[in-house]
């Protein structure tokens, strides 16, 4: 079967064994702290175990794509390497599974079974040095040409920039006229021909495993290897987008778990003022904290599990894609900072896992949507259903919602008021926060409902429900306050000594 291995259980275990090796070898694990790129010789072990081959159907030669055992490799990934981890959720997410939905079959036959059997990667390009957010505004083009079609234009940011085999490319059609159609087609571009040129690579600040630049596109692509969109390509966009943002407490799980193992060894051997750290009530409250996001993330993997197959369209998935990353990003840099606190100095090392967990995980925030971003869409999406369903009630609203029903009664007098339809933008991105937490908080409920470890599902609500209550007061007491244009001379401290 896959490379010896009879099923995914055998994989799974050679798989978090090899990278337990490899990643704690002292050379290896300076190097990849330390450098840019992966030592050759270390990529080649890993990628000999064939991480990708989870993201692959049977036919195309890998063990099916259940989403399941996708979340699991990457956690396992995540565990020893976060940037590992994003480096196999890129290839899966970003273009594996894209591809396998949305090529033409016989496309798909000839690139797939590269993944699976020469450690072919690809991603992704959407965005532009003059549209990140802003996406829908690409100017990347391209007009029928020949049996094909030309795209021309610059894409950044793009995660394997110089040595993917494969790329997504996004773009817009060029009119007649000149102007660019509203929506986006998405291409498949095989790194053999040109027309994908790195312009400059760029020195990201972590996830030094993986290389990041600037690319020029001027590149033909043969008419089949367009992807065929459902209806519109933002559709098509919409769910791509929703199923990978579903998959991120994959990549999550392990970093958290990892934390929250390093962190309790931590402090169970750190003795300050005559006692281990353990015993001090503030550290126990960031352990608590650690242990939380782990505990959501792990809810929020059982519900992706679910949800999420690759044989489901995820477009319309807008609220539970966007609250479960905005809000496991959030977990996974507040974590890796009570992580830092607690180790102290020695966590400031650059390979360190605390020092390098914050810079790493950072981005997290950032990419596939603006976490600002997403919560403000969040309260939009739930606004609009309120409305729709004629609820003015929050409470009303969260105990007839799915996504919140198990987590509403222990909302019920904090959320027991009428929502303002005309929130401020600062107040719409408090309030999806407070209801990403809000359907955490329900993931969490249905996780302890199978049986998950109790005290850990306790905490985890208690929390939860504590920090909503702060969210919705931060939401009460928030000032409408505008920024000063510039800090004026009276703005010297030292003039007024
Ligand atoms: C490590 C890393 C990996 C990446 N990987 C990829 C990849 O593989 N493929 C790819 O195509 N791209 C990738 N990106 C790019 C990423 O998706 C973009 O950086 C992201 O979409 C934000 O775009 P931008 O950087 O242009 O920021 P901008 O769009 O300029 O936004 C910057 C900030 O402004 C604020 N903001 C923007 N719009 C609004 C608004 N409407 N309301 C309120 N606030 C707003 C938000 O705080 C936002 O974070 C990656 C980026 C990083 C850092």
């Amino acid at each position: 079967m896959n490379n010896g291995f009879h099923s995914f259980e055998e994989f799974i275990t050679h798989y978090r064994s090899t990278l337990r090796k490899l990643f704690r070898e002292p050379q290896n694990h300076k190097v990849v702290s330390l450098n840019r790129g992966v030592p050759p010789m270390l990529m080649r072990d890993v990628i000999q175990c064939r991480p990708l081959n989870v993201f692959i159907s049977r036919d195309h030669g890998g063990y099916g794509g259940d989403v399941s055992q996708c979340l699991s490799m990457l956690e396992a990934s995540s565990y020893e390497s976060l940037p590992l981890s994003l480096m196999m959720g890129i290839n899966g997410a970003l273009f594996i599974q894209p591809v396998t939905r949305y090529a033409n079959e016989s496309v798909a036959s000839g690139i797939l079974p590269r993944f699976a059997n020469e450690q072919a990667m690809g991603g992704l390009m959407i965005t532009e040095p003059g549209y990140g957010s802003d996406a829908l505004h690409m100017q990347t083009s391209y007009k029928v040409h020949g049996d094909g079609y030309q795209l021309e234009g610059t894409k950044h940011w793009a995660g394997l920039t110089g040595w993917a085999d494969y790329w997504l490319l996004t773009a817009r059609q060029k009119k007649k006229d000149g102007s660019l159609a509203r929506d986006i087609d998405f291409f498949i571009h095989d790194s053999r021909n040109p027309g994908v040129e790195v312009e400059e690579y760029f020195d990201n600040l972590g996830l030094y495993m993986l290389p990041y630049g600037r690319n020029r596109i001027n590149t033909h692509i043969p008419e089949s290897f367009r992807l065929q969109p459902p209806s519109t390509g933002i559709k098509l966009m919409l769910d791509m987008l929703h199923r990978s943002r579903l998959q991120f407490p994959g990549m999550a799980m392990g970093f958290l778990h990892r934390i929250a193992d390093d962190t309790l060894a931590h402090v169970t051997s750190r003795n300050v003022g005559g006692k281990s750290l353990f015993h001090y009530d503030q550290v126990k409250e960031r352990i608590v904290r650690i242990q939380s996001w782990f505990t959501s993330c792990a809810a929020m993997c059982r519900y992706t599990s679910e949800k999420a197959p690759i044989s489901r369209d995820l477009s319309m998935e807008d609220v539970p894609a966007n609250a479960i990353k905005s809000v496991v990003t959030d977990m996974m840099q507040d974590a890796a900072q009570s992580f830092l606190q607690l180790v102290g100095a020695k966590g400031y090392r650059l390979d360190h896992m605390a020092g390098r967990g914050i810079i790493d995980s950072r981005p997290f925030q950032i990419f596939e949507g603006s976490n600002d971003i997403l919560y403000q869409q969040i309260t939009e999406s739930v606004i609009k259903k309120m409305k729709k369903s004629g609820f003015t009630s929050l409470y009303a609203y969260l105990k007839d919602y799915e996504l919140t029903s198990k987590a509403s009664e222990y909302l019920r007098s904090l959320t027991d008021f009428s929502v303002d339809q005309t929130l401020s933008q600062r107040k719409q991105v408090i309030m999806g926060k407070m209801l990403g937490y809000a359907i955490t908080m329900n993931m969490v409920i249905q996780l302890g409902e199978r049986g998950f470890q109790k005290n850990l599902v306790q905490n985890t609500l208690d929390v939860l429900s504590a920090d909503i209550q702060k969210m919705l007061s931060a939401m009460n007491v928030t000032a409408a306050t505008e920024p000063a244009e510039s800090i004026g001379s009276d703005g010297d401290w030292f003039a007024f000594v």
